[in-house]
């Protein structure tokens, strides 16, 4: 397939394009149906043309797409109370992507700084993370790749190994200028990469942070919206955090962000210290409600947990006698495979089988499918992810 030049080479594109989808499934020309176990890379919560999310999003089209922040927007109110709701925060901010939600998060950390009186914040970001392609969260970002050629990076980030809270007690004791700790509770494009122990982690990470007054800000733009078994990874452990974002999977494919807060940023924040045009707006925020609403009604949170069990506990015991494979790990349908070599060609080798998966970090198989997956097409994807590995190894 020839790659359209008038679309500015970004990425690096699979050799193939879809028609269509239909809840896991997407279809090419030909008709070939393919398992989506990239989901958009972790966006299509509720699967492809979903009847309720289609419908609903319908009834908002023929009320307006959009109105602008000057106005009251019911959806966005809508939104924000459920969001609010089911994670114990106070207010949400609502952009239109993942790096835009932690933008907001890295503004809010400041502006909590100055108002305690820190001239020059400093944020505690992880060895891998990823926290988007904007220059803030680019600078957050700790993967060299992705900030090469575009120096100077921002000031105001101290890196530390992702796990290690010995390191982030260090700069407890030393450094007087931190204002928060910037973290994703399990590293997605760092190679599906979860905390020995979530709960424990979590807990001490808020430890410290009460202890010296700072943010505890968790990116949950991919382990959100129910992908990990939970609506927010967080809540597997007691804490809750000060800033939370979202972005991903709350729109099931409509663009939407969100930076969730607690009262330590909504006492400090005025009318005018931030804003975007299209945040939050009816058709966006619908589709976040929408989302919501299926994952509640279709019991998704469980489904992802045992559907996640599954596939993970099926992938071990297929793969356990091979040398290649490093690791499975998972928790509800975020699912990471490791192996010994870098493996990114199993990205085109996989449409063969019938399969749209994700390498991530080089050496990391990253399944993601959309929270409806049900037994026959877990089934499916084992056999055919089982067969694509053995294949690809034997062949080396
Ligand atoms: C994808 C991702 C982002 C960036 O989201 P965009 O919508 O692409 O800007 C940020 N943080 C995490 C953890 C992500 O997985």
């Amino acid at each position: 397939m020839e790659s359209n030049t008038s679309i500015l080479n970004t990425y690096g594109r699979l050799p193939i394009s879809f028609e269509k989808g239909s809840g896991v499934w997407l279809f090419d020309k030909q008709g070939n149906r393919y398992l989506d176990a990239l989901a958009g890379v972790a966006v299509n919560t509720v699967g492809h043309t979903h009847p309720v999310l289609i419908e609903g999003l319908k009834n908002q089209l023929d009320c307006f797409i959009h109105v602008s922040n000057y106005v009251n927007i019911k959806e966005q109110e809508n939104l924000s109370s459920k969001l609010t709701a089911l994670t114990g925060l106070d207010a949400v901010f609502f952009s239109n992507s993942g790096c835009e939600a932690n933008e907001a998060a890295i503004k809010f950390a400041r502006l909590y700084a100055h108002s305690h009186g820190i001239q020059s914040p400093e944020i505690i970001v992880m060895e891998q993370s990823f926290h988007g392609r904007t220059m803030a969260t680019l600078s957050a970002t700790g993967n060299r790749k992705v900030q090469a050629g575009f120096e100077p990076l921002l000031k105001g980030f101290i890196r530390v190994p992702f796990d290690d809270l010995d390191s982030v007690k260090k700069i407890a004791e030393q450094n007087k200028n931190v204002v928060a700790i910037f973290v994703e509770p399990i590293q997605g494009e760092g190679g599906v990469r979860l905390p020995e122990n979530l709960n424990l982690y979590l807990n001490e990470l808020k430890n410290i942070c009460e202890q010296n007054n700072w943010l505890l800000m968790l990116d949950e733009v991919q382990t959100g919206i129910g992908r990990t078994g939970k609506l927010y990874a967080y809540q597997y452990s007691d804490i809750k955090p000060d800033v939370l974002t979202s972005a991903k999977g709350l729109g099931s494919g409509v663009p939407i962000g969100a930076t969730l807060v607690n009262n330590k940023i909504t006492n400090i924040i005025k009318p005018g210290q931030h804003g975007s045009t299209f945040g939050g707006n009816p058709l966006a925020c619908s589709a976040g409600c929408l989302t919501l609403d299926i994952i509640q009604s279709e019991n998704l949170l469980l489904n992802a947990t045992i559907q996640g069990a599954k596939i993970a506990h099926e992938l071990r015991t297929n793969l356990k006698n091979l040398i290649a494979v490093q690791d499975v790990r998972h928790l509800g349908l975020m699912i990471g495979i490791e192996l010994n070599q870098n493996c990114t060609e199993l990205m085109t080798t996989g449409l063969k089988h019938g399969l749209l998966i994700s390498v991530t970090s080089g050496n990391v198989i990253r399944i993601v499918p959309p929270l409806v997956i049900n037994d026959n097409e877990s089934d499916f994807l084992v056999a055919k992810l089982t067969l694509l590995i053995k294949e690809f190894i034997g062949s080396k």
